[in-house]
């Protein structure tokens, strides 16, 4: 079996995408900042299943952290799913976050993601095989006005991964933008943000999340929305005149 990288694997959803490639035999190379999380997510997941686990400790808000990971995506044992799921919301009113919290969510959520899928499509086209999956969110179909960056950001993610795969159509590598609904991780703790108004069935679960986005990367789709409240939302959202849209979405708040 080849081997996926994934980032943000320490917690959350890159922790579950972790669970489930080794589950189906990848091995795999874990990347975060916090070196000891990462360690016991990997004695987790080697515990659990006969899969070789490396561990790679960046920070992809750096030009150093991003260019230790792109140097193992070009190099052996070849990398053949990448999975960019490190990201980060600020949930603060722009022009009160500081203008560094906005610039370095930028780059983890959008730069990173930019620079890791070059240096995969890199590698993985002369080898006509390979999987790029791009954790994006429902957030970038919408505009919302307390997480203002994060919905750019993320919609950015989800069309330049859409783009990639048609771009990449027929070269046996596939791009796929997963953008999950409120999912239980410690996103919105560690933004401190209030999520007391998300109702309980607005909430999705990693496991769900995840397995859907890697069943529809393995099949080479451009966009997955995991669950089929989320895929009705879209939906509408897409569906809906902007003005109404943003009516609704200023209403929100969130
Ligand atoms: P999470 O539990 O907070 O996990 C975030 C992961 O990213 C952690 O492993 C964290 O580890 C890593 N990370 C943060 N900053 C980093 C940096 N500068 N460099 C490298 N790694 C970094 O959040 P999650 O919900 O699983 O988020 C994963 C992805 O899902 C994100 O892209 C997020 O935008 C997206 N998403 C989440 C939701 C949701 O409701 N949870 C919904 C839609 C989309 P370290 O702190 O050790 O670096």
């Amino acid at each position: 079996m080849p081997t996926a990288l994934v980032t943000g694997a320490s917690s959350g959803l890159g922790a579950e995408f972790a669970r489930q490639l080794a589950a189906a035999g990848w091995d795999l190379v874990l990347v975060a900042r916090d070196v000891d999380r990462l360690e016991t997510a990997a004695a987790e997941v080697r515990a659990a299943h006969k899969v070789t686990v490396d561990v790679l400790a960046a920070d992809l808000v750096t030009d150093d952290g991003c260019a230790r990971v792109a140097s193992r995506l070009a190099a052996d044992p070849p990398i053949g799913v990448l999975v960019n799921n490190a990201g980060v919301g600020t949930y603060r009113a722009f022009g009160e976050a500081e203008l560094e919290a906005e610039e370095q969510q930028l780059d983890l959520n959008v730069r990173a993601v930019l620079r890791l899928t070059h240096a995969a499509v890199t590698a993985m086209r002369p080898r006509g095989d390979g999987r790029v999956v791009n954790v994006s969110s429902v957030a970038g179909f919408v505009p919302r006005p307390g997480n203002v960056t994060y919905s750019a950001s993320k919609a950015w993610v989800t069309i330049f991964s859409e783009a990639l795969s048609l771009q990449l159509a027929g070269s046996g590598v596939s791009v796929t933008a997963v953008c999950p609904g409120f999912t239980h991780t410690e996103f919105h703790e560690r933004a401190s943000a209030d999520m007391s108004s998300v109702p309980e069935r607005m909430w999705l679960d990693a496991r769900d999340v995840v397995r859907e986005g890697l069943a529809d990367a393995f099949r080479g789709a451009p966009l997955s929305v995991p669950s089929k409240r989320y895929k009705a939302l879209v939906g509408v959202a897409g569906a809906l005149p902007r003005p109404v849209l943003r009516a609704i979405m200023a209403r929100r708040g969130m």
